[in-house]
């Protein structure tokens, strides 16, 4: 479970996140909705840690991030006790972020190995199943200037994966892609949606919010204005703000 509490950001005198709380139960997926600015991308950076709050916290299964407290005291991990925490939170981006000197295989086992310490062999044989379950299996040695550029973000789902986050976090993954090339990565998330995977989505993409996930948030100005289920927040919207935002995007 992921618990962010009255968490506040500011760049410069711009308040970005203006106490956001947010509860995320394991295994469950939540979508972020909101217009361009309103801080969507800043709150999954926070959950990571890529972006330091200025004060509450997030915590994954009741484990800070970013920091240890002592007492009443929080005190700044260092730099590799963050790198160590963030293999809990999987990121993937609207850009699809391969190595593009590394096969898809190999895009796939350097972390594992890198971080989670494993034997390149086993590392291999995750990576094949991984490739598989995005249905790639037949991708492991192309590069990623051959593949589309869905199958490229597929590849980055499963590179993800192969770390074993606890969370996945994806920040607007098909708004890159060509139309024809949504559907298959938006297969791929309501698979591991299926399976039981904690997800954060932030999406423009209303129709699968509405199908795969569990809760609905909508943000303005650094806030959440609204949560709850699909049925709910994007059928029968209790504030005029989320009414009005629908309406554009739908
Ligand atoms: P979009 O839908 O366009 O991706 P968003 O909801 O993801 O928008 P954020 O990227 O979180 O919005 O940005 C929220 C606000 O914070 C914006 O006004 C943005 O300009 C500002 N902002 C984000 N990152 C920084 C930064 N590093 N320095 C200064 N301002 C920033
Ligand atoms: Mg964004």
């Amino acid at each position: 479970e992921i618990r962010i509490t009255g968490v506040s950001k500011s760049f410069g005198p711009f308040k970005v996140l203006d106490e956001v709380s947010l509860t995320l139960r394991a295994g469950s997926v939540t979508a972020i909705i909101g217009q361009s600015g309103s801080g969507k991308s800043t709150l999954l950076r926070t959950i990571n840690h890529l972006e330091r709050v200025d004060s509450g916290f997030i915590a994954i299964d009741g484990e800070l991030i970013g920091y240890r407290q002592d007492g009443d005291t929080l005190y700044e991990l260092k730099e590799s006790d963050i790198l160590a925490r963030r293999v809990d939170v999987g990121m993937v981006f609207q850009g699809f972020n391969l190595f593009p000197h590394l096969t898809a295989i190999e895009n796939l086992v350097e972390a594992p190995i890198a971080v989670r310490g494993l034997p390149r062999a086993q590392a291999l044989a995750e990576a094949h199943d991984l490739l598989a379950r995005v249905g790639l299996a037949d991708k492991a040695d192309a590069y990623p200037r051959q593949l589309s550029g869905g199958q490229q973000q597929r590849v980055a789902i499963a590179r993800a994966l192969a770390l074993r986050p606890k969370v996945l976090l994806f920040d607007e993954p098909t708004s890159a892609l060509d139309p024809e090339l949504v559907g298959e990565v938006l297969d791929v998330i309501k698979e591991l949606a299926r399976s039981g995977t904690t997800l954060v989505i932030v999406t423009h993409e209303i129709g699968f919010a509405r199908e795969v996930a569990d809760q609905v948030v909508f943000m303005e100005g650094g806030r959440i204005l609204e949560q709850g289920p699909p049925s709910r927040v994007l059928a029968a919207p209790d504030h005029p703000r989320t009414r009005e935002f629908l309406a554009k995007v739908l």
